[in-house]
């Protein structure tokens, strides 16, 4: 047997594998469509200086790709971070292209960033970076364009910002729905900080009613462990604790806790908020992120960064489903073994598309200047979440029973490891969407 080479771990290459196995499923598609929507329709890059609280000036990049927009305009964050980087804003552009298409909503993706760290800004230098990066892509950003909301290290705070400098730009008009993420009181939606936990927690019961697991076809006693103990995955511990799940274990940067009989998220929470993490909670057990990944449970919910189940652990899983809340958490290599062994796996652009589902609720919102309350929201969003599920199930057991072939023939039903993943149908049928709405639109000129 010949040894495979070291896993890849650059993002354009992750999320090319990606594509290229979902491309087996995909019903048709030019060639030409195939290489158009793997490369981003336009980068933006912008370099500006921006004057410190001591005097001083420092030159700041950012970056804007907008990966398509066949649907609508562009949609998604702007991460501040010191270590990002344009290849990695490429992927999460793409991500967010395949994640609306899926959830059908009329938006295209994008994503933004900015080099820069936070941590050691004041709240005026980072008031002064903002609007400095606004008013660079002034042209770019707009309603009915692209869209920016928050991600790593932005809140709704910068979203206010954002908001502001574009206003004060294109003075006269509803401005708005140029951003979501907003505060309630610019706008924002009700129920949009809890979206992507809620979502995870719905897209979860609703595929564990398909009885693929025979044990759990609701998530009443099941055995949950979340990686990541912050927005996403303390919102989604609460839901999944509210309806019967035990909490077994849950993380955050400094480490994770565990306790056999279950944690209350509330407990933990306050706990968090006293101390700064949830490491040292009286009555539990220490535990590392590493170890966290490969407890025995039900329910894996990795809810913190990429990459963290990978070729090196994923025959260690123990989970019976694993459910990405995070962003490309798990490598292609990973997909293909925990696929081998029979793992379920929600993949990022199905699990967490109640964030962006909810963004666009707040866009609606704001066209009309309504603002709805949080049951309407969440009634809307759990009803998505649902018919996202089916349609993803149902075109994956169309695969799996051989109602349908798939394009290439490179793939054999019939051995188990064989069998497409949830990633590679749910990618494909956006990838579906996107292509013949790019034909439907007619190629200009
Ligand atoms: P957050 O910053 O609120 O929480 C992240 C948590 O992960 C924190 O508790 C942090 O301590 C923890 N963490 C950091 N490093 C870790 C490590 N090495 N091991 C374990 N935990 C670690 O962020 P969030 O908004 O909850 O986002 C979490 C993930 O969900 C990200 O991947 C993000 O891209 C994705 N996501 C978020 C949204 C959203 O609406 N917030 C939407 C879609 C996807």
């Amino acid at each position: 047997m010949t040894a495979r080479a070291p896993e890849n771990f650059d993002p354009v290459v992750m999320s090319d594998l990606q594509f290229d196995r979902a491309l087996s499923y995909v019903s048709e598609i030019k060639r030409g469509l195939i290489s158009f929507l793997k490369r981003p329709k336009r980068i933006n890059i912008v370099n500006f200086p921006v004057e410190m609280d001591d005097g001083s000036v420092h030159s700041i990049q950012g970056y804007r790709v907008i990966h398509n927009r066949a649907f609508g305009p562009g949609k998604g964050g702007i991460r501040y971070h010191p270590d990002v980087t344009m290849e990695e804003v490429v992927s999460l552009a793409k991500l967010m292209t395949w994640k609306c298409a899926l959830v059908n909503i009329p938006f295209g993706g994008a994503k933004g960033g900015v080099v820069c760290d936070t941590k050691a800004l004041s709240q005026n230098e980072l008031r002064r970076i903002t609007r400095r990066f606004t008013s660079e892509l002034a042209d770019v950003f707009g309603p009915d364009t692209d869209i920016p909301a928050p991600d790593l290290y932005t809140n709704e705070q910068t979203m206010a910002w954002i908001y502001d400098t574009y206003d004060i730009l294109h003075p006269g008009k509803n401005n708005r729905p140029v951003v979501t993420g907003k505060p309630i009181q610019l706008g924002g939606s009700y129920g949009r900080n809890e979206a992507t936990g809620n979502g995870v927690y719905y897209a979860t019961e609703h595929f564990l009613s398909k009885s693929l697991i025979a044990e759990h076809q609701t998530v009443s006693g099941a055995r949950v462990v979340i990686q990541g103990f912050g927005n996403v995955g303390a919102i989604a511990a609460q839901a999944f604790f509210r309806n019967g799940a035990k909490i077994t274990a849950v993380s955050d940067s400094q480490g994770g806790v565990f306790h056999e009989d279950g944690l209350d998220p509330e407990n933990v929470m306050a706990f968090k908020k006293e101390h700064g993490s949830v490491v040292g909670m009286p009555g539990t057990t220490t535990i590392t992120n590493q170890e966290i990944v490969e407890l025995e449970c039900d329910i894996l919910i990795p809810a913190a960064l990429g990459n963290q189940i990978h070729a090196g652990n994923a025959d260690r899983i123990k989970a019976k489903l694993v459910v990405e809340a995070a962003n490309r958490p798990t490598t292609p290599r990973a997909d293909e073994i925990l696929n081998a062994r029979g793992i379920f796996l929600l993949p990022d652009i199905l699990a967490n598309a109640g964030g962006v589902t909810v963004s666009y609720f707040e866009w609606v919102q704001n066209q009309a200047n309504q603002q709805w309350d949080v049951e309407e929201v969440n009634a809307r969003l759990r009803k998505r979440m649902f018919k996202v599920v089916d349609t993803v199930f149902d075109r994956w057991q169309g695969f799996v029973v051989g109602e349908v072939t798939p394009s290439k023939s490179k793939v054999v039903k019939e051995t188990p490891e064989q069998k497409p993943d949830f990633r590679c149908i749910a990618l494909s049928l956006a990838i579906d969407r996107i292509a013949q709405a790019t034909l439907m639109r007619g190629i200009w000129p």
